[in-house]
């Protein structure tokens, strides 16, 4: 059990009135919080969270009023202003503001965005990174995100735009070609799409891919499919999102890592999955 009193000590950052903190929370398991973003919700005025957050983590900002600043879904948001604004608001009545976020608050979220509109009104911000669905939500299910004999680059691509639409601004072909992973966010709606760009793009159609929906969760649930196959086994096993997709190798990881069913007491299904017959360590 955590003794919080046996924490570093350290300087932990003053939070004062007036700032805003814009914190990521992680995928969902509240244990990959960051020690700033604890720091951040035990002093905080307000917090304004998202629909992704683990709501077990505002138990962490016992003092704070909470305000639920949800969207889902990649639809066009008129209230991405909205709530900025609200964030100024609350910022200039000299309230210490977090704003927490699913996963990291750079990573698809907007946090950009919203941290940019704060600048630009003068509220001072302070940044605190989070574990993103896409690295993290993967390693819950065995997968890591680069392995040696898979990939020496691995890209993060959004299945919408701000419309709602795949986005068209996104090149298949060089991501296929240049990318031996693809992690997919917000990918579930428009997954039939994605996978033919990938096909015709020339990937192999065999090439593994894992959904992990509610990843870090008590939720969490893995399907392991094929490219070809992913869009119909999706939707034959009724996923509910969140959902991030993996393509590529490094899903077959998840024969040798999956380090949950291994505590629940299944044995690897292969030690070995990549066919390397050498020991993992040498050179
Ligand atoms: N900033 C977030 C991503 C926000 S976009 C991050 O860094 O993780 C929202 C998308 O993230 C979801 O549609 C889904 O694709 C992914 N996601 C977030 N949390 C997830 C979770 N617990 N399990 C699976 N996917 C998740």
């Amino acid at each position: 059990m955590i003794d919080f009193n046996l924490l570093p000590k350290k300087k932990w950052p003053i939070f004062s009135p007036g700032w805003v903190w814009l914190c990521g929370a992680g995928p969902g398991d509240p244990g990959l919080l960051t020690l700033h973003a604890l720091n951040g919700l035990t002093q905080a005025d307000v917090v304004v969270f998202d629909a992704l957050v683990n709501k077990e983590i505002l138990e962490w900002a016992p003092n704070a009023e909470l305000i639920y600043a949800g969207k889902r879904g990649g639809k066009p948001s008129a209230k991405q202003r909205d709530i900025s604004l609200h964030l100024i608001e609350l910022a200039k009545l000299g309230k210490r503001v977090l704003r927490l976020k699913g996963g990291d608050p750079f990573v698809f979220g907007r946090g950009g965005e919203e941290a940019q509109t704060l600048v630009q009104n003068f509220i001072p911000i302070r940044i605190i990174p989070g574990i993103s669905a896409g690295i993290g939500g993967l390693a819950y299910a065995g997968i890591p995100v680069t392995h040696r004999d898979v990939n020496q680059a691995v890209t993060f691509v959004t299945g919408h735009d701000q419309n709602g639409n795949t986005p068209s601004s996104l090149n298949w072909s060089a991501i296929s070609e240049g990318s031996q992973v693809i992690v997919v966010y917000m990918g579930m709606k428009h997954i039939d799409h994605i996978r033919m760009s990938l096909l015709n793009a020339g990937r192999d159609k065999n090439e593994p891919v894992a959904v992990v929906t509610s990843a870090t969760s008590l939720k969490q649930h893995v399907l392991e499919t094929t490219l070809e196959n992913c869009a119909q086994d999706i939707k034959a096993a009724h996923l509910t999102p969140p959902a991030i997709i993996c393509i590529g190798r490094a899903v077959l990881m998840r024969q040798v890592l999956d380090w949950q069913a291994q505590a629940a007491g299944e044995t690897p299904r292969n030690v070995d999955p990549l066919n390397r017959g050498r020991p993992a360590e040498s050179a």
